[in-house]
């Protein structure tokens, strides 16, 4: 007994220091035939690293299919027995902590829909104390990263050492492309933030639909994640649960074999990973100017109605004198330089009249 342990121990590690870590399995778990299967023919693919399953599915609605709960767990250690790949399950809570350790489940995850709840994370953390189980947390289903940040420390607090990161995108109202928009800028900062923890991408939660998984994917190792999570089934559109985003086994080698593969010793390639991380941050911040400078034309506006009711010309040449000294001179301070500085003004400028002149002539 000891001595098997000791040995998926050994797997465990192996599997969990692996790059890229590809981990892959169901949705939910179904029937003990499904799951057995899609491992068997998983491990055939020599891809996979290690499986997961849901057990407990917390769902949007009642009345969809829940998971089918603890009595999958021996399933999942004869999927093991018979493929030799650890597991992985979602834990929501202290007592489904216990029962998949009872039934040597060998990582845990947090899903995002737990994440969310201080309360529920702390409840998982301390289930966890005393254990050496490595354990993964998903990000919010909102764009939160403090929060994210606040169940990282949470298990760290309760002395996991291996944790992991899932990036699974973030709700968000009304249809876009994906069915949890990635806001990869926002995954960039947590993997900053924590560059020591084993950072996968859930493509699968991410994208919703098969077509654009392997974009998803590509991207990830791109921008140079560890791993990925992404659900597997053997009759996709059949599956219980998530039937539109899961592919076959056999699928999931195939697009493996696509990636193209961001080596770590090559260093165009590194290059181009670091570039790319970099263009996300110079995309966020360009978001962040526009809509600063969108408020500023909002209050350029007011300053327009305060001029129409007291009847002022609109520019004024002293006024926008002192603008430009004053703003020249904070940007010698911080490297911008005068030309610039009075270029970009002058745009803002323009930009800002206009507004005031729709206000004025209303
Ligand atoms: C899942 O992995 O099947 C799952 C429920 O994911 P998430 O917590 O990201 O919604
Ligand atoms: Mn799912």
């Amino acid at each position: 007994m000891q001595t098997s342990e000791q040995a998926t121990n050994e797997t465990v590690q192996q599997a969990w220091g692996k790059r890229p870590l590809i981990i892959s399995g169901p949705c939910s778990a179904e029937t003990e035939e499904q799951l057995v299967a899609t491992a068997q023919r998983l491990a055939a693919t020599g891809r996979v690293d290690m499986l997961r399953a849901g057990i407990w599915k917390p769902r949007t609605k009642p009345g969809m299919f829940e998971g089918v709960g603890a009595k999958g767990l021996p399933w999942l250690q004869q999927a093991k027995k018979l493929t030799g790949l650890p597991t992985t399950v979602e834990v929501a809570t202290g007592k489904q902590v216990q029962d998949a350790l009872t039934f040597d489940v060998d990582v845990l995850w947090i899903g995002a829909r737990t994440t969310v709840n201080p309360f529920s994370v702390q409840e998982v953390a301390d289930a966890l104390r005393g254990t050496n189980v490595p354990v993964m947390i998903k990000n919010p289903i909102n764009p939160d990263l403090e929060l994210w940040a606040g169940a990282v420390e949470r298990i760290a607090r309760a002395g996991v050492k291996q944790i992991g990161l899932i990036h699974r995108g973030f709700s968000s109202y009304g249809n876009t492309e994906f069915r949890n928009a990635p806001m990869w800028h926002l995954a960039i900062e947590m993997k900053l933030k924590y560059p020591h923890l084993v950072f996968i991408n859930d493509p699968s939660h991410i994208c919703g639909r098969r077509d654009i998984l392997l974009d998803t994917m590509q991207k990830a190792i791109d921008l140079d994640y560890d791993g990925l999570m992404i659900e597997s089934h053997i009759d996709p559109d059949n599956a219980w649960s998530d039937a539109k985003q899961q592919v076959t086994p056999e699928r999931l080698a195939e697009m493996l074999d696509t990636i193209i593969w961001r080596k770590e010793d090559i260093s165009s390639e590194e290059y181009h990973a670091a570039l790319e991380k970099l263009r996300q941050q110079i995309n966020q911040l360009d978001d962040e100017l526009m809509q600063i400078l969108s408020q500023r034309m909002k209050i350029a506006e007011q300053i327009g109605t305060y001029k129409k009711e007291n009847n002022i010309t609109i520019l004024q040449t002293n006024r926008w004198n002192e603008i430009i000294e004053r703003a020249t001179a904070k940007g010698d301070k911080i490297g911008l330089s005068k030309e610039f500085i009075t270029k970009y003004f002058d745009a803002v400028h323009m930009e800002s009249i206009n507004h005031q002149k729709k206000v004025l002539d209303s």
